[in-house]
């Protein structure tokens, strides 16, 4: 249903005056370096990695918030980088994000159900204003708000960080999207109401049949909610797989650290946690070779000069030279 080609993000990074007189070149951050995947109808697909990855950046090139460097993007067979604006504003209704911050989301002077009903009239959904408000109040009460009428006419500030995180997660869905990017949806939340709001999602998901681009840094949401996942380090893929493969046998050394540090809720499996040595180098000026190579247990002189291609190994992509 979607294809990511090569997909490149490149920010350039503010010169000063003086490295303007001395022509210095202009430098880049990388923040998606030539990525790949495909997500099939109703999958969701976990894009996991520290922060600094290039997660979020690939989200929001997937829902052209921002334009690529380089790279296509296939929604259906529609090349959605050629898309003039407005033909993307009429296809973006297909496209819903649930960002991280709800709060930041929505707007503070907007009654959160006026909120909701907004994306409804842009997109000329729903014919009467009668009609719009039935349609908000009954996806309020689909997100588990209710009465909707306690809700409707509240600010954003009124309410608490979950409620404002379903207003925002209704507001999504109530344009019957066919993609849903999940960026960090739950991190921002108390630890009590992020398992309700997961399984909201993964409901939710399951009766409009979305397709998930589900972001997170952590790896042990994942596994409730992701058919397959994409390990990012420095905007590079390094592993593509179902999940239950990869979580049970990790095969990329930076995957293998990653899924070592998920807690584990039966203290008899004792877990070794391989932590990765070091900081995540700085973007601007990546290490050559494998740009894991600095932190990775296991490198070898190849590591250091050749950067590894993705390949196949036992039905998953890996970009590392152990296999
Ligand atoms: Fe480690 Fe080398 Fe594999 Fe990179 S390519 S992850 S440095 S073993």
């Amino acid at each position: 249903m979607i294809r990511v080609e090569n997909l490149k993000k490149y920010f350039p990074v503010k010169r000063t005056v003086g490295e303007i007189l001395l022509r210095v070149p202009q430098r880049f951050v990388k923040a998606v370096d030539g990525i790949s995947f495909t997500i099939s109808k109703g999958e969701t697909f976990g894009l996991v990695g520290e922060s600094g990855s290039g997660k979020t950046t690939t989200g929001r090139l997937m829902l052209r918030l921002i334009e690529p460097t380089a790279g296509k993007i296939f929604f259906e067979d529609v090349d959605v980088t050629q898309l003039s604006k407005d033909e993307l504003r009429k296809f973006r209704k297909n496209f819903q994000i649930i960002f991280q911050d709800p709060m930041a989301a929505l707007n503070p002077y907007m009654k959160v159900g006026e909120a909701i009903k907004h994306g409804l009239e842009i997109h000329n959904i729903g014919g009467s204003n009668m009609e719009r408000k039935k349609l908000v109040m009954e996806m309020l009460e689909r997100v588990n708000l209710s009465p909707p009428e306690d809700f409707y006419y509240r600010y954003p500030h009124e309410i608490s960080g979950g409620q404002r995180q379903r207003i925002v997660i209704a507001r999504a869905l109530i344009l019957k999207p066919k993609f849903v990017v999940a960026d960090e949806a739950i991190a921002m939340l108390d630890v009590s109401v992020r398992s309700q709001l997961l399984q909201l999602l993964i409901d939710l998901k399951n009766e409009f049949n979305l397709t998930f681009l589900f972001i997170t840094h952590d790896l042990a949401t994942t596994k409730y909610i992701c058919n397959k996942i994409g390990v990012m380090y420095l905007g590079k893929i390094v592993e593509i797989g179902k999940f239950r493969e990869i979580y049970n046998e990790p095969l990329h050394p930076y995957t293998k650290a990653l899924i070592s540090a998920v807690p584990e809720p039966d203290p008899k499996k004792k877990k070794k946690k391989l932590i990765p040595e070091g900081e995540v180098p700085n973007p601007i000026n990546p290490p050559p070779g494998c740009k894991f190579h600095p932190r990775c247990p296991f490198a070898m002189d190849i590591c250091k000069t050749v950067e590894p291609e993705l390949k196949e190994v036992n039905g998953r992509l890996i970009a590392c030279h152990l296999y």
